[in-house]
């Protein structure tokens, strides 16, 4: 029956009304979820939706699809300042220019140098020297000349010579000598942070100067990954982290608490075993990374066109006013059915599927109400307060209802402009609740 879809229509309406504070919490509840899954350090995840949720509500937008996308672009923003902005690129300016690498055993030094190696032989015509200050195990030396061969960089080893600090000073005189511009210093790592390690390294850097110390991390190890970087960067100062293993789905967490922690850019991130398997790393890429959004955040935003933003603006003033209308009323309802679409969008967004479902968008609900506006004269829509029981009639028999279709029309949409201005303010929302205790 009519007053079936009457009520449905209201319950869009009203369901509509609410959804800002309700989504942008459950939303919320998700990213930070997503995040802790992401590897995010705890407090992190927390300071971080906090700052989104206050950034939404600082918004302050009544439909249901503007505050969602407008969540998500805020979400991805915020993550993406978070991890710095923009790519940074590493510093190759000496000649030769020095690099020197830093991290635990397993982390992926070895691995990454050679990547590299063949990332600026490749991509920015450097001539690259490897040089082996691995002492301890003989077969690291080996790793990095088999790497070494599969770019076709040279290797600098010397198996006699016991002290790192003078292997790297060697490395660094032999590419003078060849004309190599480039050294990419590879170093013994431990399996954990130890003080031997720490001053092993640190020495190296103070010996050889390099342009550029980067800390090499595996992003599977979560947690650890944080109070890794802590202790090397402390120690070593460095200029950039690097993320490895981040290949397949490790959604690389590790990356936003690394940034927050030790204030260092990320700046490539290893995404296989392979000499090519290298990516400069782009702190809004990662963002989609670690929000596990992918395309979803461009159909938002494609979505987010169909509703306009002014309107909802004007609408919200006129509703904080009184002034809301039939003509608003009606200009709703127009928007809510173009969302029909955008329904299926905001349903892949995490946390909104939920929120969604209860959302009944049915052209059909609709027909009713927008028969009886449309048989209102202008002025009825702008002062519904004239439409006395004349007036109902003539509106009923307009638009093929009765007078108690057109009552009710009349009645719940009173009932929905007082929600609606209360929800609007949130000092009248608490000043109801206060009243109850
Ligand atoms: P190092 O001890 O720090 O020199 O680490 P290695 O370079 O020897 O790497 C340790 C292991 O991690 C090796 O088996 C590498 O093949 C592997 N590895 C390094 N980087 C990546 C990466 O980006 N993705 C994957 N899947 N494996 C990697
Ligand atoms: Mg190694």
């Amino acid at each position: 029956s009519i007053s079936d879809k009457l009520d449905r229509a209201f319950k869009v309406l009203k369901g509509h009304g609410q959804i800002t504070e309700v989504n942008v919490a459950e939303t919320l509840k998700e990213v930070r979820r997503a995040l802790l899954d992401a590897d995010v350090n705890f407090k992190v995840a927390k300071t971080f939706t906090d700052t989104v949720k206050e950034k939404a509500l600082g918004q302050n937008v009544l439909t249901s699809v503007t505050p969602g996308q407008l969540l998500i672009k805020i979400t991805k923003d915020e993550l993406t300042k978070l991890m710095g902005g923009d790519a940074t690129d590493i510093n190759i300016s000496g000649n030769p220019s020095v690099v020197l690498m830093s991290g635990l055993q397993g982390s992926g030094k070895t691995t990454f140098s050679g990547k590299l190696a063949n990332f600026l032989k490749k991509k920015k015509g450097k001539k690259p020297l490897l040089v082996a200050c691995d002492v301890y195990r003989p077969a690291a030396i080996d790793q990095l000349h088999v790497v070494g061969e599969q770019v076709g960089v040279e290797v600098y080893s010397n198996k006699e010579q016991k002290d790192p600090v003078k292997i790297a000073q060697e490395g660094i005189e032999f590419a003078k000598k060849q004309g190599l511009n480039m050294v990419i210093i590879d170093t013994a790592g431990r399996l954990a942070v130890d003080e031997k390690m720490m001053n092993e390294i640190a020495e190296i850097k103070n010996a050889i100067n390099p342009q550029e110390v980067l800390f090499v991390v595996d992003s599977m190890t979560g947690q650890d990954a944080v109070n890794t970087a802590k202790a090397f960067n402390s120690r070593l100062n460095f200029d950039g982290v690097v993320l490895t293993k981040l290949d397949g789905d490790t959604r690389g967490g590790a990356a936003l608490s690394i940034r927050k922690v030790v204030d260092k850019p990320i700046k490539f991130i290893g995404t296989g075993e392979k000499m090519d398997a290298l990516d400069v790393f782009y702190p809004e890429r990662m963002a989609d990374r670690i929000l596990g959004m992918g395309d979803v955040v461009s159909l938002v935003e494609r979505a987010q066109e169909q509703y306009d933003a002014e309107k909802v603006r004007k609408l919200q003033k006129k509703i904080a006013k009184n002034q809301f209308n039939f003509e608003d009323f009606m200009d709703h309802i127009q928007q809510i059915k173009k969302m029909g679409s955008v329904k299926d969008l905001m349903g892949m967004i995490p946390g909104m599927g939920k929120a969604m479902k209860n959302m009944d968008i049915d052209d059909d609900a609709f027909k009713g109400v927008e028969a009886i506006i449309q048989s209102m004269t202008v002025q009825e829509r702008v002062q519904p307060e004239l439409i006395n029981s004349s007036r109902k009639k003539r509106i009923a028999s307009g638009s093929g209802t009765t007078i108690q279709e057109v009552n009710r029309l009349i009645k719940q949409f009173e009932e929905t402009r007082k929600m609606m201005r209360m929800m609007s303010n949130k000092k009248n929302m608490m000043g109801m609740m206060n009243q109850f205790k």
